[in-house]
C-alpha cells in the first residue's frame, strides 16, 4: 500500500487526490491522528488506519511490511522531532518499503531554526536503515497568497525579506512530486531539492498582486524585530511568527531561493507560476 501521513492536512489531501488519479483507492492508506476528519477519504474508498504521531503504539499499528511510505512533517514546533522520530522507528520495524520525507530545501545546509528539525529527521531515517527518498520542499506559494487579506486592505506586503527571492511553487506541485516518488521506481536513496521555476522577490509579488487587482500594492520590508513586533502587534500566534520572521530571515539571505529543476523533472511539467496561485487566492477573497 501507500501510506499517506496528515493526510487531512492541506498537502496530504492533495497527495491523495494526485494519487486517487494516477491509480486505485484500494492502495491508499491516510494514516491520520484524527480518523473522523477523514471520513470523506473512506467515502472515496481510501484506508484509513490511527496514526497520531505522539500514539507509538498506534503508529506500530500503522505501517506493513513493503509499505510505501509519505511522512508529512507535523506543524506542533518543538515537539516534531520526538514525533518523526516515532514515525521513522514504526516505519523502520514494519520493514516498509519506502519512506518519503517532506524536509526543507537545503536539507542540511539550509541553515535556519525551522529546518533544523528536518535535519534531525533526515539524520533519523539515515540512522535507523530505512529505504528513503527525502522530498526538500522549497515555500508554498500559498504561504504569501493565503495571506492577502490584510495585504488588500492596507495596499501593503510587509515582510522582512529585504531583496531575498523565494522559488517558491504551488503546495499541489510539492505533492505531485510526492506522488510520482511514492508511485514511480528509482527514488530510494535519493534526496530531491524541490523549488518552483522562478525565484521571485517580494517587490515582484506585491506588484503582481497590484497588476491583478489594479490599484498599487507595495512591498515594505522590515527589520527582523520591526516584522515581528507588527506580526506580534495583529494578534498572529508567537510560534507563527518566529516561523514566519525566521524563515524571512532565511529567504532574505537566499536560502529559499535555489532552482535546481527537481520539481519540474518529477511532476513532468513547469511548476505553477506565482501569478497563478495569486489569481486563485483572489476569486476566493
Ligand atoms: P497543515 O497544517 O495543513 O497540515 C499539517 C498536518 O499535520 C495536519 O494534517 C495535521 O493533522 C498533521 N499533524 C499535526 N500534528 C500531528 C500529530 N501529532 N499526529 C499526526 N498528524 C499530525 O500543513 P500543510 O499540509 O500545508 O503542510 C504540511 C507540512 O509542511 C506542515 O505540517 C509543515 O511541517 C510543513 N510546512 C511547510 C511549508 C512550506 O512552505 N514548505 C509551510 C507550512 C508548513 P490534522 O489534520 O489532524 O490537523
Amino acid at each position: 500500500s501507500i501510506v499517506i501521513t496528515a493526510a487531512t492536512g492541506h498537502l496530504g489531501r492533495l497527495v491523495v487526490d494526485e494519487l486517487l488519479r494516477k491509480g486505485p483507492a484500494d492502495r491508499v492508506v491516510a494514516a491520520v491522528r484524527n480518523p473522523a476528519k477523514a471520513a470523506d477519504l473512506a467515502e472515496r474508498g481510501v484506508t484509513v488506519r490511527a496514526a497520531d504521531y505522539d500514539d507509538p503504539a498506534a503508529l506500530k499499528e500503522a505501517f506493513r511490511a513493503g509499505d510505501r511510505v509519505l511522512l508529512i512533517s507535523g506543524n506542533e514546533m518543538g515537539k516534531r522531532v520526538a514525533q518523526h522520530t516515532a514515525v521513522v522507528r514504526a516505519a523502520a520495524a514494519a520493514g516498509v518499503a519506502q519512506l518519503a520525507y517532506t524536509g526543507i530545501l537545503g536539507g542540511p545546509d539550509a541553515g535556519f531554526a525551522l529546518a533544523d528539525d528536518h535535519t534531525t529527521t533526515e539524520r533519523a531515517i539515515l540512522d535507523a536503515g530505512v529505504p528513503y527518498t527525502f522530498l526538500r520542499n522549497g515555500w508554498y506559494s500559498e504561504n504569501y497568497t493565503e495571506a492577502l487579506g490584510p495585504v488588500l486592505e492596507h495596499g501593503v506586503v510587509l515582510s522582512n525579506t529585504g531583496t531575498g527571492r523565494i522559488a517558491s511553487a504551488a503546495r499541489a506541485d510539492f505533492a505531485a512530486a510526492a506522488a510520482a516518488v511514492l508511485t514511480g521506481d528509482g527514488h530510494v536513496g535519493r534526496a530531491y531539492e524541490l523549488s518552483g521555476d522562478v525565484a521571485w522577490s517580494l517587490d515582484e509579488y506585491a506588484a503582481e498582486v497590484g497588476r491583478q487587482v489594479g490599484r498599487p500594492i507595495v512591498h515594505r520590508s522590515l527589520p527582523p524585530a520591526e516584522h515581528r513586533a507588527v506580526l506580534l502587534g495583529a494578534g498572529v500566534p508567537g510560534p507563527v511568527v518566529t516561523a514566519i520572521v525566521g524563515g524571512e530571515e532565511a529567504a532574505a539571505r537566499g536560502a529559499l531561493a535555489a532552482v535546481s529543476g527537481d520539481l519540474r523533472r518529477l511532476i513532468g511539467r513547469p511548476t505553477t507560476p506565482v501569478a497563478d496561485s495569486i489569481a486563485e487566492a483572489l476569486r476566493g477573497v
